[in-house]
Order: structure tokens, then sequence, then C-alpha cells
């Protein structure tokens, strides 16, 4: 099989090669973002979130089989384009359930602590003012945790070491989970006018886009605080912006942004081919957020700790094994 690796780590592609013995690997250092002619004959395409495989680039595989996620999120996938084509799709369905937690508990405690904010004065100026610092306890504080799958219950698990109280709220609640946590389950709307800090842990579908807008952030409780580990397409950006600015949120810490894509790479924007006016709308509200004191952007790297990308790997060796050997693990169902 041709296999094709985009973005792939230095340590990575040694593992690789030892668990597909045999087979035909290419590794790319960077991410696929638009056709290429040496990837043209690959038959099993493995791709990191940082990359697309939209139709346009599934077209430009005559042969492709198998499109395989190195990622928990296939957003990033044309679903359409590749059962069109009769082309699996596979992705890693589970992996490191409390390193993003834990992220997301970096960016609160950044948020609530400025650390980053102190040491980024101290570094830059020699000096820091310990007035310009005072942040507030998590302790007695309410977490509202949106989406209350592996991740969210894992916030929800280290909220309780705070002493913080949390507030939930999924499609499908988990009341038993809820008794557990002396919680209770409640609607986005009610969810955000309660907390005084919301976590967002859903996926990215059709029924999530822009789930937290304008007339959500209306309702969160003034000067609480948003913090968004899961995929950017969740919050409407411009809204968050707006909120940011009219104060009703404080502050927000997001691993995740739509236009994170262009952020990395800019100079793609200037292809003729990208007359999206949304694209650029989302990079320059991308923009607006970093540059914004109160606002901690990280380019999505809540998976990426040893632990969680060692999973994510064994993950991958075996969806690309069980499809070549003709029983594929993990698809996607739509494809
Ligand atoms: P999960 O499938 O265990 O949980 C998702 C939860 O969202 C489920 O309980 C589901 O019922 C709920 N949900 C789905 N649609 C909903 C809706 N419309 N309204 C309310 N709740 C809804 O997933 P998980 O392992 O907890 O991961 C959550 C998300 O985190 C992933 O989908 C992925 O996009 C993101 N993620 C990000 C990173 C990163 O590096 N930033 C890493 C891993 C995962």
């Amino acid at each position: 099989m041709k296999i094709v690796f985009d973005a792939v780590e230095p340590g990575e592609e040694a593992l690789y090669k030892e668990a597909l013995t045999g087979h035909d690997l290419t590794f790319l250092n960077e991410p696929v973002r638009a056709p290429r002619e040496d990837i043209r004959e690959a038959e099993v395409f493995c791709l990191f979130v940082s990359s697309s495989a939209t139709r346009e680039i599934i077209d430009s595989m005559p042969n492709l089989k198998t499109i395989v996620a190195r990622s928990m999120g296939y957003d990033h996938v044309d679903l359409a384009a590749a059962k069109e084509r009769g082309i699996t799709v596979q992705y890693v369905p589970a992996y490191g359930a409390r390193t993003v937690a834990e992220f997301a508990f970096a960016l609160i405690l950044n948020l609530s602590r400025k650390a980053y904010a102190a040491y980024d004065r101290l570094r830059e100026e020699g000096t820091t003012d310990v007035k310009d610092f005072e942040g507030f306890d998590l302790a007695g504080k309410t977490l509202g945790i949106i989406g209350t799958g592996k991740i969210g219950k894992n916030m929800a698990r280290i909220a309780k070491g705070f002493d913080m109280q949390v507030v939930l709220c999924d499609a499908f609640p988990d009341e038993a989970f809820a008794k557990d946590m002396d919680s209770h389950y409640c609607t986005p709307e009610d969810l955000v006018a309660e907390c005084d800090i919301v976590s967002i842990h859903v996926p990215l579908l059709p029924e999530t886009k822009h789930m937290i807008n304008a007339a959500v952030f209306a309702k969160f409780k003034p000067g609480s605080y948003l913090i968004n580990t899961s995929r950017g397409g969740v919050v409407d950006t411009k809204a968050l912006v707006e909120a940011l600015k009219n104060g009703t949120v404080a502050g927000a810490g997001l691993d995740v942004i739509e236009g994170e894509r262009a952020l990395l790479d800019e100079t793609a924007l200037l292809d003729d081919e990208h007359k999206d006016v949304q694209e650029f709308q989302e990079l320059v509200a991308a923009h607006a957020l970093v540059d914004m004191p109160n606002v901690i952007v990280t380019p999505h790297i809540a998976f990426n700790s040893r632990e969680a990308k060692r999973e994510i790997l064994d993950v991958t060796v075996q969806n690309i094994t069980s499809f070549i050997a003709g029983s594929p693990q993990n698809t996607v169902k739509a494809s």
C-alpha cells in the first residue's frame, strides 16, 4: 500500500516505519492544504488536524482508498466527497481523556491568575507591578461544562478538586454523573447565565456549529470567562470578539479558533483560489483575539502530551492495518 503521512513529527517517522514494514511510506513534514503532485498516488492518506481533506484534495488522489485522521475530530475531512468515491474515513475515537481537560485547566489558571501576562511583562520590561496582576480564586466559583463526554467529565472531576461547583449541559444528559458531581443539567442559555467560567467540549457538527453565538453571549453572566478546547467552529468568533469588546465576557482561553489554519499559514490566502470572504473575516477575527490582553490563544495543542500522542500513533497504526486486512476499525459512520 502507498501510505502518505502529513505533518509528522521527527520521532514519529521511525515508529510508523517499524509498525508498517513492507508498505510504501511517504512522510511530509508539513500539512497538506492543497492538491500536490507528489502524493497523487496515495492509497492511504493519513492526516493531522492541521491539514484538510477537501473535495479538491480527495479528487486529486485517484487511487485513494481510506483517509485516516490522526485526531478525534474529523470535521476537516469532506465526508460527502469521500462517500461519493467509496473512500473509507477512519479516526481516533478516544485518547488522552485527561490530556485535554488538564490543558483546559492550564488555560483557566492562566486567566484566573494572569501567570503568563505577568511573566511576559517581567521578561519584556524587567519589572512587574503586583497590582496589575490581581486574579481570582477558583474555589467557590461555578464552572459550566458544555459537552459531558470523556473530556467534559474529566473537567468536572478536576473542578471538584478545586472546590468549584459544576453545571452541566449535553444533548444526552448523564443524570447519574450529575448526581455524583452534586450537579445538574440545563440548557446552554441557562448554563452561561449561571457560570463564572464556561468550558466547551462538544464535537463540531452541523448542530453545534456556532452553538455559542451572539444570542447566547447576551445571556452570559457579566464578567465570566470562556474556554474552548473543542473546535473553533462551535463558537461564532465575530460574536466572541464583540462580547470581549463590550465586556460581557471578561476573558477567553482558546486552543481552537475559526481561522486557526489560516493563522498558521496566512500566505495561503494570497492564492487566487481563496476568494472566500468568510475565511478572510475569520483570519481578521483570529488576529483580533490574539492581540487582546485578556485572551490566551494557543495553536491547537491541547492534545499534545507524550502519552496522548503515543495513543494516537498506536490507534492510527491499528486503523491502517485493520483497513489493509479488510476489516477497518474506527470508521466514521457517514463514510
Ligand atoms: P465525547 O464524544 O466523549 O463527548 C462529546 C459530548 O458532546 C457527548 O457527551 C455528546 O453527547 C455531546 N454533544 C454532542 N452534540 C451536542 C449538542 N448538540 N449539544 C450538547 N452536547 C452535545 O468527546 P470528547 O472525547 O469529550 O471530546 C470532545 C471534543 O474535544 C472532540 O469532539 C474534539 O473536537 C475536541 N478535542 C480537541 C482536542 C485539542 O487538541 N484541542 C483534542 C481532542 C479532542
